[in-house]
């Protein structure tokens, strides 16, 4: 059976259950959207994104700049909108305190998604932090493994990055499908670019990580994220010393 998300059924959860299909229909019908919200502002892609996939849309954040700002725009849209956080264990205390501020102000209750063992047990079943020897395998359980779990029932997700953020970014469609977590991938910032983000946030009183002015322009797990120096790229603190700059969310 062939399951769209048009296909005139009734909403609910025994509809919404089964996953998107991407037909060849549906794929050319998001390729076409997307082509038509390039010259769309952030906030018109949200509202699009609410009205096509709302109540299964939902946004995964880090709470770097572009993801606060996101969220600034959808407390205004939908705030219903469900967001949630892959709490490794990692992270550092400015970005959960983070949480809270969004929830005080925007009423928005970020949603924690967590691995399937704590930090300690996740370290003595390895002998040890395995961040420091096998990065891709601590992101896939901590982030991955989480995120799969998230995306289930789900038909589309808001992404909060920017195609000048890094070579691998560089070509990601305003709307696009994600072969990985089998969802819509909605990027109403992918024109963007930082200062525009920062533009926002500081004319609008955004809440965002106070390490953003001591030297991390992006921010990850404490362990795996160090300060950058003038003229590197933006993510050039992420991972530094291994071949990896993206955590396995956004390349396929
Ligand atoms: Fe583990 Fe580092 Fe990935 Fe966090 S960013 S999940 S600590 S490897």
């Amino acid at each position: 059976q062939v399951f769209s998300i048009d296909s005139g059924e009734p909403r609910g959860a025994l509809a919404a259950d089964p996953p998107l299909y991407p037909t060849d229909e549906f794929l050319a019908e998001m390729a076409a959207e997307s082509a038509k919200l390039e010259t769309a502002t952030p906030q018109e892609i949200l509202r699009w994104a609410v009205d096509r996939f709302a109540p299964k849309f939902t946004m995964a954040t880090a709470f770097g700049p572009e993801g606060m700002t996101i969220m600034h725009m959808l407390a205004e849209i939908a705030p219903e909108t469900p967001v949630f956080n892959l709490d490794t264990g990692y992270q550092f205390k400015e970005t959960l305190e983070l949480r809270e501020r969004v929830k005080e102000k925007y009423g928005i209750e970020v949603e924690y998604k967590l691995p399937d063992t704590t930090v300690q047990q996740y370290e003595e079943m390895h002998g040890g932090p395995l961040y420091a020897t096998n990065p891709n395998q601590c992101c896939f359980d901590r982030k991955m493994r989480p995120l799969h779990e998230a995306a289930k029932g789900q038909h589309a997700w808001a992404s909060a990055i920017r195609r000048d953020q890094s070579p691998d970014r560089a070509a990601a469609p305003i709307v696009g499908w994600d072969k990985k977590f089998q969802l819509v991938k909605i990027s109403p910032l992918a024109n963007w670019t930082k200062n525009q983000v920062w533009d926002l946030i500081l004319k609008e009183s955004i809440p965002y990580n106070p390490l953003h002015d001591q030297g991390f322009p992006s921010i990850g797990c404490q362990p795996c994220t160090r300060a950058t120096q003038l003229g590197e790229d933006e993510r050039a603190g992420r991972w530094a010393g291994f071949e990896k700059t993206e955590c396995g969310l956004h390349n396929s």
